[in-house]
């Protein structure tokens, strides 16, 4: 669809990169970013709720960017503080969807440091996206069925992406992790050639029959996420 949409012969990595939406300049006030977060996630239920309105009322949430503070968004707080959020919320579309991607990691906090004692409070980076990204989820459904035009469009693109990069990628991600520590296991020897054919051979697997895979697709890309 990509190929199809950017009218190009050849589908190479660099061209999942461009959007084939532009970005809507929709303008949601905080205000109207938790009521939508509170509607898109209704689903999951009175005692979600109430929680929910709990971080919004308690000051979990550090809202507005300020001088000398940290860009992005990340929950965060320790065993016994509320589970804090910074954010940097900037009153687009996409700050909505951030806030309640980082209220996901704060109510699954709650809801571990609550039940398990200080020892298993903890959960691994996999486990916790898993959280965040089912309210994604839940908020582009939502939001699907509430915008029109232009926004639809933009949300259904990047709901696309979020698939893409969330599911699809991260197991590709987690396939050489495999194959790697296998090899690592078994002592074998791991240097920057032979780790560059593991990527290229994985890039080929999961988009091979799509995308031209570039001799310089070999290397691994930096940071695997922009938001934990
Ligand atoms: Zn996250």
């Amino acid at each position: 669809m990509k190929k199809r949409e950017l009218k190009v012969d050849e589908l190479h990595l660099y061209d999942l990169y461009v959007p084939i939406v532009e970005s809507v300049d929709m303008e949601v006030k905080y205000d109207e970013g938790k009521k939508m977060v509170k509607e898109g996630l209704e689903v999951l239920g009175d005692e979600y709720l109430k929680i929910l309105d709990e971080a919004f009322s308690n000051k979990w949430i550090d809202v507005y960017s300020n001088k000398g503070k940290y860009s992005g968004a990340y929950s965060w707080g320790a065993f016994d503080t509320k589970p804090y959020i910074l954010l940097n919320y900037n009153e687009r579309l996409d700050d909505v969807l951030t806030l309640s991607h980082e209220l996901g990691h704060s109510i699954h906090s709650y809801f571990s440091r609550k039940t398990q004692p200080y020892v298993y409070s903890n959960y691994t980076i996999f486990c916790a996206e898993v959280a965040s990204t089912t309210n994604e989820v839940l908020m582009y459904f939502y939001l699907m069925d509430k915008l029109k035009g232009e926004a639809k469009r933009y949300i259904i693109s990047e709901f696309m992406e979020l698939i893409r990069t969330t599911y699809f990628r991260q197991v590709l991600f987690a396939e050489f992790e495999l194959i790697t520590h296998t090899m690592a296991e078994k002592g074998e020897p791991l240097n920057g050639e032979r780790l560059s054919e593991i990527w290229r051979n994985l890039y080929n697997k999961y988009y091979g029959r799509e995308c031209v895979i570039d001799d310089r697709n070999k290397h691994r890309m930096g940071k695997n996420t922009s938001f934990l």
